[in-house]
């Protein structure tokens, strides 16, 4: 996964961002570390979760044209959903952590007692039943299985259904467990923040753009969400050598403002 960032030390050295564009890779653990031209080194900490972090990497995979991956990636992505809507539950009922994740860990290699662990606790937490789009696993089970490669509008579709479950679920939960939802959030960070070394700096950002908790101004449907993601990639792509440039007078200047 790639992120795109700025060295933050430059920017606390010189008092404005150094311009330098910076495109790195991230994995699991949603840390990435980067060195700028000045030789600073550091760390950023996405605060996306996971399915976050996978509704992006299908997007991705989508307008590359990889169909097969992103289908995978949107499958994967639904899964984790109801992990964390699951946290969140959890959260309001002041369950810790640790008791969490240990009864997750007995449902973590079935994805359909986690979507049954969700349903009987929507049904616990707000007394009243959530009804599952029936027509998400038809379409998964027929994209993902089999080595079945997709066409574009395979996985739109089936990114359409299961954009259209995770929207209305985060809908719910930011309207009536916007604490819980932030304290899952919170925790995320702080996890992933004592993975870093102690000694290196740090930076936390919102991370996705495709979809993400941090806003209200959400997309209706995932086409939406796709042309957005696509005109933004498209922009930041063509910003690159602009900011290269930036960043080349921002040096100069550095460097003259020195010897005055
Ligand atoms: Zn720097």
């Amino acid at each position: 996964m790639k992120i795109f960032t700025m060295c933050m030390e430059c920017q606390k050295e010189l008092g404005h961002p150094s311009f330098e564009p910076i495109i790195t890779d991230y994995y699991e653990e949603a840390l990435a570390f980067i060195e700028c031209s000045r030789g600073h080194k550091s760390a950023v900490l996405l605060q996306s979760q996971k399915f976050e972090i996978l509704l992006e990497s299908a997007a991705n995979a989508l307008i590359e044209g990889y169909t097969l991956e992103a289908a995978s990636s949107l499958s994967s992505a639904y899964e984790r959903f109801f992990e964390f809507a699951i946290n969140v539950f959890c959260k309001k009922n002041k369950i810790p952590k640790k008791s969490i994740d240990e009864t997750f860990k007995q449902v973590a290699k079935q994805s359909e007692r986690q979507i049954g662990a969700f349903l009987f606790l929507h049904l616990l937490i707000f007394g009243r039943h959530y009804t599952l789009n029936k027509k998400i696993p038809e379409l998964r089970n027929k994209v993902i299985h089999q080595g079945y490669i997709p066409t574009p509008n395979e996985v739109i579709d089936l990114g359409e259904l299961i954009y259209q479950e995770i929207l209305a679920i985060t809908n719910l939960l930011s309207s009536e467990l916007l604490n819980e939802l932030q304290q899952v959030t919170m925790e995320t960070v702080q996890g992933r923040n004592e993975k870093i070394p102690t000694d290196i700096p740090r930076a936390t950002t919102t991370g996705t753009i495709f979809f993400s908790l941090g806003t209200t101004n959400r997309k209706e449907t995932f086409q939406e969400a796709l042309s957005s993601y696509t005109e933004s990639r498209e922009k930041l792509y063509g910003s690159m050598p602009y900011l290269r440039f930036f960043s080349k007078a921002v040096e100069i200047y550095a460097k003259l403002k020195k010897n005055i």
